[in-house]
Parts: structure tokens; C-alpha cells; sequence
């Protein structure tokens, strides 16, 4: 047990605990084993700008699972992944103006470099030298996390723990991507995929007068997307009955990109929200992106995005769908985000033993 000083006030605050349970991943490889082990670990003391959150809930996230399967390369091993984090602050450095005790928010983006022309600009979410959350620093598959103060968002209260979690990246990611195809209010808008970050992107069109127009396998996410208020759903080669205005693609298929850009009116845009895409295979130009209809890609997000986000998910009641596993079956939960058996998103709730 170590005092952590307050940098803010010179008060010494509560004594700490400075362990976690968290669930490692050593060697990336196939899900369908067990990747991540459960171990207790030491935590570093903080440095000038962290804070050490006791986590209440973590989401789970596709780009989780890429990581934990080796589809995206390793930054750091053994890692932790998780990047849709609830907590409290428990801890602070020096420089922290978050109050303890209070209930924050992470996301993907754990930290830039603040100095890059694309911070600058205003473009973070292009930053040269990003720090991601469970993927360059260990993430929120724990007990406790350390994360920079900066990028940690104080959550409304209308968002509860479990609720909250899967907010913040697929559904601020999501927000991203709507703002990636640049919908206008009242817009059709077609969603291809009908995962975590689809059925959350659907409330703020519907909040903003869009008709949706969902295209996805799986009957199950047909019937969940149309009990959502759908105002068409189909199968992903479908062509939905008018021309859409934007659509965003949310399956790593090339396929799926070439089917929605087939379903633009000209001058639209077609938004991919991947981190990682098959490839995009070989199409008609004269037919398909003749029209100045564009295909854009959606990176990461801005802290812009989640405060704006979150705001507009409270006043609105977003209340996503979750099904939630103890931090014992993570290995279940990456597994059921593997399968896409789930409606909606996966949460790991953390019990109260740290
Ligand atoms: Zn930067
Ligand atoms: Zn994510």
C-alpha cells in the first residue's frame, strides 16, 4: 500500500490499493480456446495526468476480439484488453482535475500526442501517434485500470454501469461514422450489419428524422432491427426499395461495401466502419461510383464525439442491449461476439472482489 499525494491540492489522499485482477492475453490466437487468463498483477504508481479507476463494467468490443485472435498486429504483450470502460476514480496523479469518486467513461482513444498536424487541426481521431486503450496500454478486463484523466468522461447519471459500457466505442465510434457519411437530418440512411455499433447509430437517426434502412444476415438481427424501427430491412445483397442518401457499412467485408455503394443515389457516400476489412473486391466504376458517390473510412473517434455522444444518448434514453458475463467467463463473452449471438453487446461486469 502506497499514500498517493494530490497534485491539485497537496492533501495526502486514501491510502490504495495498487493490485488488479485482470484478464491477460499473452499469445493471440484462435478464440475458440481460452486466450485470456485471469491473474492478479501489480499496478505502477500513477503518473502526472492518470488516474487509477476501480472498474465496474467493461464492453466488449469486435476490435477485441481482432486483437485477442492476431487479426490486428500486437503493440504490447501481454496486454489487456478492453476499451468501453465504467468506473470510479480511485487515484489520481498530479494535475488531475477529475474529483475522486466520480463515475468516468474510457474509450478507444486513451491518449495523443497533442502536437501532430492532425491534432491540430482538430482531427485527433487521425493523430500520428495515438495511444488505444487495451490495445498500446492495458485496458478495462480488470478489477483496475490506469488511464490518462483527459480521455476519461464523466458519465450523466441516466446512464447506468452496463448500459454505459458499450456506449463508448460502439456507439461512439457509431456517432462517429454518422458524422463520417455527413447524414443531414431527415436523410435515408442505410446500416449494413446489425451489431453492437448498428443498433446504436439507429436511435440517433431516428432522433434526427432519418428512415433506416438495415441490411444484415441473420434473422435474428432483421427482427431486432426492425422492432427498433427499421423502416426497411433485408438481407446484406439486398437492394433496399429508394435510393439512399448514405449508408454505412459496419461487417469487415468488401462485399457488403460493394453492396451498399450499389444501393446510392448519386452524390452519395458510403462510410466503412472497420478497423479491418477483407479486401474490397474488384467493381464497375461507371455504374457503381460514377456520380461522385464516395467511399470514406471511419478511424477511431475524437473526444468530441463521446462528449457529444453520450450527452445526446442520455437525453434521448439510448439504452442498448447487453448481455452480461462475470470477468471469470471473458473468454465466453469474446466467443459469443465471435458467433454474433448476441443482440446488441456483451459487458463484463466486475464483482466487487479486488
Ligand atoms: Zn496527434
Ligand atoms: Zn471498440
Amino acid at each position: 500500500m502506497s499514500a498517493a499525494v494530490s497534485g491539485n491540492t497537496g492533501i495526502m489522499e486514501t491510502p490504495i490499493a495498487t493490485t488488479t485482477h485482470a484478464a491477460v492475453l499473452h499469445a493471440p490466437g484462435a478464440s475458440t480456446g481460452d486466450r485470456l487468463t485471469i491473474e492478479k498483477r501489480s499496478l505502477p504508481p500513477l503518473r502526472a495526468g492518470e488516474v487509477l479507476i476501480a472498474v465496474r463494467a467493461c464492453g466488449v468490443c469486435r476490435t477485441d476480439l481482432q486483437i485477442v485472435e492476431g487479426a490486428l498486429p500486437p503493440h504490447r504483450s501481454p496486454v489487456v484488453p478492453g476499451h468501453q470502460i465504467v468506473g470510479t476514480v480511485e487515484a489520481r496523479g498530479s494535475g488531475v482535475n477529475l474529483a475522486l469518486g466520480a463515475r468516468v467513461g474510457v474509450s478507444w482513444l486513451g491518449g495523443t500526442d497533442g502536437t501532430c498536424r492532425f491534432c491540430h487541426e482538430g482531427r485527433e481521431n487521425l493523430c500520428d501517434a495515438p495511444q488505444f486503450t487495451g490495445y498500446d496500454v492495458d485496458g478495462g478486463y480488470a478489477t483496475r485500470a490506469i488511464v490518462r484523466a483527459d480521455f476519461a468522461y464523466p458519465l450523466p447519471d441516466e446512464l447506468d454501469d452496463v448500459h454505459a459500457a458499450p456506449l463508448l466505442c460502439a456507439g461512439v465510434i457509431g456517432f462517429h461514422a454518422l458524422r463520417t457519411a455527413s447524414v443531414q437530418p431527415g436523410e435515408r440512411v442505410g446500416l449494413y450489419g446489425f451489431g453492437a455499433s448498428a443498433h446504436l447509430a439507429l436511435p440517433v437517426l431516428a432522433h434526427w428524422g432519418c428512415p433506416v434502412y438495415v441490411a444484415t444476415r441473420g434473422e435474428n438481427h432483421r427482427a431486432f432491427a426492425k422492432q427498433l424501427g427499421a423502416a426497411w430491412v433485408g438481407g446484406e445483397a439486398e437492394r433496399p426499395p429508394e435510393a439512399l442518401d448514405r449508408a454505412i457499412t459496419f461487417a469487415p467485408s468488401g462485399d457488403v461495401v460493394i453492396a451498399a455503394l450499389g444501393a446510392l443515389r448519386k452524390g452519395g457516400v458510403v462510410a466503412i466502419n472497420a478497423i479491418h476489412l477483407d479486401r474490397i473486391p474488384q467493381f464497375d466504376y461507371d455504374s457503381l461510383l460514377w456520380g461522385e458517390r464516395e467511399i470514406r473510412s471511419v478511424a477511431n473517434m475524437t473526444r468530441d464525439d463521446a462528449r457529444t455522444f453520450l450527452a445526446l444518448a442520455a437525453t434521448i434514453g439510448i439504452r442498448p442491449e447487453a448481455t452480461v458475463f462475470p470477468l471469470a467467463r471473458v473468454n465466453d463473452a469474446l466467443r459469443a461476439v465471435k458467433d454474433d449471438s448476441l443482440n446488441g453487446a456483451a459487458v463484463i461486469a466486475m464483482d466487487l472482489a479486488r
